[in-house]
């Protein structure tokens, strides 16, 4: 298996995002929480109470309301006026919406101020009315993870916090009455470790009581194993879940599949995994993207035993979603027989096994696959791939 992309060293090791300025200086409220507003007024000297700042963002992000009219407790007029002043509340506007008939999976592709396109999608959970939304960290990633349509672009820029908040409100936007969107997971375009301070700040406010108003624990974050950030992440002790997407734990295969893996050994991950339980005392949640006759062997189940066998885990599977063809260097997801044998292996390690759908394959609505249809076509015309996706 020949690798189609390597990872930028500088890309990963700055972590900082490469922002554009917001347009016209002015805060977005949708990246801040009531004592970042207070500050931001007593900046400017306008004075603030922080519930004054909790009502504001209750009314605007919690309720999702454009305006401060008809609040059963107003606001001060000076704060209203800094309000208008100093902040803004632009949703992110929708280029485009596609439809799963088949799973009901939408996926909603939305333009942000610089013209990047991100997507977020809309899954229906199994409880009728309720949707978690997945939810991109980068435009492109910098990971180039070979079965990833994504990773084959590079990573364009990091998305600011308010722009991972926005791609969940204008979701939300889009609920019928009586319809709650329950979760969010990290699971789009883009490593969400290496855009560490966007994403944490965005899923704090998330849920936040004043923000998203999402439990914690229905927020899911993913990485490939950035090994320095899930360290800092167990030491800051969040309570969104990580989920290690492991992929494999045969060294070698890891690195053929997963760049990053050169970067990072599979004991360096299996030493942050174990850092990671020790500080929540909780199971660690690790996935397995399942390729047919790549990771569904028997040393897959002996290599994760021997390396994490003592750690209390929670395993997820999911099936490798590739659009290109097995020529093309495609992968498929395993036959049922393929399955059934990974699934009694991996029996012998009495963790519980989830088998997570892969939804939205019938109108290009995985993860992933969307914005990259745009993104190569993007690219295509600007000379930088050869290889565009979809
Ligand atoms: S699988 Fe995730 S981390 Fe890997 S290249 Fe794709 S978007 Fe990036």
């Amino acid at each position: 298996m020949s690798l189609l992309t390597v990872v930028d060293d500088d890309a990963i090791a700055n972590v900082s995002p490469a922002v554009p300025a917001v347009p016209d200086g002015r805060l977005h409220l949708y990246g801040v929480r009531a004592p970042e507003l207070v500050a931001l007024f007593a900046d400017h000297g306008v004075v603030c109470t922080e519930a004054e700042a909790r009502r504001i963002l209750g009314r605007l992000l919690s309720e999702g309301h454009d305006s401060l009219e008809g609040m059963k407790r107003p606001v001060s007029k000076g704060v209203r006026a800094g309000l208008e002043l100093l902040t803004r509340r632009t949703p992110l506007s929708i280029a485009e919406v596609v439809r799963d008939d088949v799973d009901g999976f939408e996926k909603f592709l939305l333009r942000l101020d610089d013209g990047a396109l991100v997507e977020a999608v809309k899954i229906p959970l199994e409880k009728p009315g309720h949707f978690t939304v997945c939810v991109s960290s980068q435009v492109g990633c910098a990971m180039g993870c070979v079965f990833c349509a994504t990773g084959r672009l590079g990573l364009r820029r990091q998305l600011q916090r308010f722009e991972i908040v926005g791609q969940v409100f204008a979701v939300r936007a889009s609920l019928r009455p009586g319809e709650r969107l329950t979760g969010v997971v990290f699971m789009g375009q883009g490593e969400p470790l290496h855009n560490y301070d966007e994403v944490i700040g965005a899923a704090s406010v998330l849920s936040d009581p004043c923000g998203g108003r999402i439990d914690a624990r229905n927020i899911s974050i993913s990485t490939v194993g950035l090994v320095p950030q899930m360290h800092r992440y167990a030491v800051e002790g969040h309570k969104f879940r990580l989920v290690v997407s492991l992929h494999s734990t045969v060294a070698q295969r890891r690195k053929a599949l997963l760049p990053i893996a050169r970067q990072w050994s599979i004991d360096e991950v299996a030493g942050a995994i174990r850092a990671l339980h020790q500080a929540s005392g909780d199971r660690v949640t690790v996935a397995f993207c399942l390729m047919a006759g790549v990771n569904t062997g028997i040393d897959e189940v002996q290599s994760l035993q021997a390396l994490l066998g003592d750690v209390p885990l929670r395993i997820n599977l999911i099936d490798v979603n590739d659009s290109r063809s097995i020529e093309d260097g495609g992968f498929r997801p395993p036959s049922a027989l393929e399955l059934r044998g990974l699934l009694d292996a991996l029996q012998a390690l009495k963790q519980p096994v989830v088998r997570r759908y892969s939804g939205g394959k019938n109108t290009e609505a995985a993860c992933g696959m969307l914005a990259s249809r745009h993104l190569a076509d993007e690219a295509a015309r600007a000379g930088l791939v050869t290889d565009a996706v979809g």
